[in-house]
């Protein structure tokens, strides 16, 4: 059994300062869904644990303005029922209904939800699998392996492996804000930027810097009742998006004057399909319309063994989510 040491600061500057001191082997602990999880695979091995559940000033939730503001720490459950999210920002309600379990979403929080790690079984599951991931250098088991569940956007030579969250992807198509606080102080970072891409270095996921914690996630102005996340899994509930698409539209006169469109599953982060959004700017949302629009969504990608058929599903999803998003308009 490794030993560890465990400490609950009460404020964001006091968990810094504790982070700061602890260095590389410290990991913070929100709900602890995943850190405990990979602890158990010995993926994760740290030294001391930073409990910052006794934050209070995490756990705010305030959707009724404006912007919508949300703590690291508020629990999926909670946000999942906020009333207004339900009935006027559904894309962002349902990503969260759509993930993991009800007990699952009662422990889980939003900023940790963010930051989870792969599903890639080579990941979790280590030895005798080589994985950049888990240990950079080794090589990459996926390349050539069980692929079918693995990224055909923005992979690299060094890893394939698929972000498996879902509201990152909901808040990437709402222009989401991240707020950042670290021993340098508060910064703001488009949640766009807080991914990164795997390249050479798929060890180093995330904008974050040593030290740093994500202390809430900021909606403002965004594109609400006509949205959707659709979830496409292998079962209908408790599993990870083979595919999602998180849409949200603004018609007027009959014609699109806004289109946001995401997508989970498929891609090493978050992925926004740019091409696909501006495509359908001023036209009429028609079945045609969306399959065209889902056929650019997939254009470019980068397929392996066993997952082509995410192109051609992936399509499909684009086009039904953006049509159940028009039937809300
Ligand atoms: Fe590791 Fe990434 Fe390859 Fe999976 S896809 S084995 S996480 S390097």
């Amino acid at each position: 059994m490794q030993k560890l040491d465990y400490a609950r600061p009460v404020t964001t500057g006091a968990a810094i300062a504790t982070l700061r001191e602890a260095g590389f082997g410290a990991r913070v602990m929100a709900g602890g869904t995943t850190l405990y999880d990979l602890m158990k695979l010995d993926v994760e091995t740290p030294q001391r644990i930073i409990d910052i559940n006794a934050i209070e000033e995490l756990s705010r939730l305030d959707t009724s303005g404006d912007t919508l503001e949300f703590g690291a720490l508020v629990r999926m459950a909670d946000a999942a029922e906020d009333p207004r999210l339900k009935a006027e920002f559904p894309i962002l309600s349902e990503a969260l209904w759509k993930a993991a379990s009800q007990q699952l979403r009662n422990m889980a929080s939003l900023g940790g939800n963010l930051l989870q790690r792969t599903r890639c079984a080579y990941f979790r599951h280590g030895e005798p699998f080589a994985c950049n991931k888990r240990n950079p250098g080794s090589g990459c088991a996926a390349l050539e392996g069980a692929n079918r569940n693995h990224a055909i956007f923005g992979g690299s030579e060094a890893c394939i492996a698929t972000y498996p969250g879902d509201f990152a992807v909901a808040l990437l198509a709402m222009d989401a804000v991240v707020d950042i606080e670290g021993p340098g102080g508060t910064r703001t970072l488009p949640l766009a930027d807080l991914h990164l891409l795997p390249g050479d270095t798929p060890d180093v996921e995330t904008a974050l810097d040593p030290g740093e914690l994500i202390s809430a996630i900021r909606v403002a102005d965004p594109v609400g009742r006509a949205s959707t996340y659709h979830k496409i899994r292998d079962r209908e509930s408790y599993a990870f998006a083979m595919v999602s698409a998180g849409v949200a539209l603004r018609i007027e006169e009959g014609r699109i004057a806004d289109a946001r469109i995401s997508l989970g599953g498929v891609a090493t982060t978050p992925w926004r399909a740019g091409d696909a959004e501006r495509h359908l700017l001023g036209l009429r949302l028609t079945p045609e319309t969306a399959a065209e629009a889902g056929r650019i969504a997939f254009e470019g990608a980068r397929t392996q063994t066993h997952n082509a058929f995410k192109t051609d599903l992936g399509a499909r999803t684009v086009a039904d989510a953006l049509m159940i998003a028009g039937e809300k308009a």
